[in-house]
């Protein structure tokens, strides 16, 4: 034992200090100075620990933390509990267990790598744990953000918190004993041949630190798997991307104009206007992303802008002296900079995809004229809009039969015929029931819910009248004439072909 005088009092930690600083009780502070785990120094009958051996202790690792709060058989548990849910989501531990994690030591971070793989299979895009102080109970909510819906999947021993974060900012490469401050980096996981880039984010909070974790996704689906195939999205692409062929590097036709791709919050709108990419991507297109937040991982050769200290619009602007082909915008949330200088930069020649919040196709327009945008520029440049929705497919297995009610049938008939839907009188509709196939659920997992669009092509018809200044009822009149249906209608007929229920169509969408 090394004196203490030799030392400045302020750089040492009492025992209950230094608890605190590895996040243990006490009783197991006395355990790990009497397994010789943890390096004490006596002053009198005081303990005193120096912060770097306390520091030290906590490099060993989070598994050294988490066994010394909790029994093995807890840890254990929650493995098992993680196991389950991946076999509900169709995944097995055999993908992605690590052999190598062997012991008791491998035991966290095998917790880690199934709570990843569970937020990989069933399609999710966060995953967080936040530890929780409730009436008489204490614990670590693990949720899983799916397809925009945030989903409680377990309740964890509150011990397991510390060890859990510590473990995350370790392969983030964040300062492990910074505990007040906010700190985000990123990590990769690899199971065999897949990849999962994530971006982990800390903050403290009143009962500890809070983690949020990303899922960057790295596989770009086509438009066709996401049942896109025979959408004008498509068609979009198939002409932008003949023009860029038919003309050639010197040619003078350029891919140019604005695809506004819009949704409400996880119907997918970044993934789709990656596909768009994909359909369009060339190996001799400089193409250039400018986005908030990451939302994908794009093919290596697109110029990812991480925006920092300049905002989205100084993006835009500043991408336009790279001599870019394609920009990728993220979303447009209202600006009206950004949205000034995307409607610019479609006119300058470039072909701009971007994103916005809106619950149908014709909306987005509109504001881009409270934006401050000139009709004539937007009338010129907009080659269409898109809108998704994301519903849940029924469960085959145990979906039933059901006559709606007539008063909300007619109301339904009458909007899905208003939407460019007609209802056939020999219709049948189905509703969930749950099974042991469907977990109960009466709808299939996540994996297996499908897109559906509104879109409109911007026709010359369509754009005489909004040049004409026509308002927003009119304007969509003129869409659904021009044989383009509501989602509301989209989502009825999805229902009438068996794939949905009439109450999901309801909830999803307005009409
Ligand atoms: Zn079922």
């Amino acid at each position: 034992m090394s004196s203490v005088k030799s030392r400045p009092e302020q750089d040492l930690l009492s025992l209950a200090e230094a608890a605190e600083f590895l996040c243990v009780s006490k009783s197991t502070m006395y355990r790990l100075l009497d397994q010789g785990k943890l390096r004490g120094m006596k002053a009198g009958k005081q303990w005193r620990f120096r912060k770097e051996d306390l520091l030290a202790y906590m490099r060993r690792g989070p598994a050294a933390l988490a066994l010394a709060n909790l029994p093995i058989e807890v840890l254990e548990a929650e493995l098992a509990a993680i196991a389950e849910e991946l076999a509900k989501a169709g995944a097995s531990t055999d993908d992605c267990d690590d052999p190598a994690l062997v012991g008791e030591a491998g035991k966290i971070s095998q917790l880690v790598r199934r709570m990843v793989w569970l937020l990989h299979s069933c399609w999710g895009s966060d995953l967080h744990l936040e530890p929780i102080w409730e009436a008489g109970e204490e614990y670590t909510r693990l949720r899983l953000r799916v397809h925009g819906e945030l989903r409680e999947v377990r309740r964890l021993p509150l011990a397991l918190h510390e060890p859990l974060v510590l473990e995350w900012k370790q392969r983030a490469g964040l300062a492990v004993e910074e505990r007040s401050r906010p700190q985000e980096g990123s990590a990769r996981l690899t199971y065999g041949e897949t990849l999962v880039p994530l971006r982990v984010s800390v903050v403290p909070t009143l009962y500890g630190e809070r983690l949020a974790v990303r899922a960057i996704p790295t596989h770009v689906p086509t438009l066709e798997e996401l049942g896109l195939g025979d959408s004008p999205l498509r068609e979009w692409m198939t002409q932008l991307k003949g023009l860029v062929l038919a003309t050639g590097p010197a040619g003078s036709a350029k891919l140019k104009g604005l695809v506004l791709i819009t949704g409400p919050t996880g119907s997918g709108k970044s993934t789709v206007r990656a596909a768009c990419l994909r359909e369009l991507a060339e190996r001799d297109h400089n193409i250039m992303a400018v986005e908030d937040d990451v939302t994908y991982m794009f093919p290596p050769g697109v110029a990812q802008l991480k925006v920092k200290n300049f905002t989205c619009a100084e993006g835009v602007q500043a991408v336009l002296g790279q001599d870019p082909d394609v920009i990728i915008v993220g979303e447009l949330k209202g600006d009206p900079e950004l949205a000034q200088r995307v409607a610019v930069a479609a006119e300058s020649g470039h072909l701009v995809l971007t994103c916005q919040h809106a619950y149908d196709s014709i909306s987005p327009l509109y504001e881009f004229l409270e934006s401050g945008v000139k009709q004539s520029l937007l009338a010129a440049h907009i080659i269409g809009i898109v809108n998704l929705r994301i519903l849940r497919r029924l469960c085959d297995a145990c979906k039933a039969e059901q006559v709606p009610e007539e008063g909300l049938l007619e109301e339904i008939r009458t909007s899905a015929e208003a939407g460019g839907y007609r209802i056939p009188d020999s219709a049948v509709f189905y509703v969930p029931v749950g099974c042991d196939s469907c977990h109960g659920e009466g709808y299939e997992g996540y994996a297996d819910r499908f897109a559906i669009e509104e879109c409109f092509t911007f026709t010359s018809t369509l754009k005489a009248a909004f040049l004409r200044g026509a308002p927003a009822e009119e304007f969509t009149r003129l869409v659904r004439e021009e044989g383009q249906p509501s989602s509301f209608a989209v989502g009825v007929q999805k229902a009438v072909e068996g794939l949905t229920s009439l109450e999901e169509v309801m909830r999803r969408i307005a009409h």
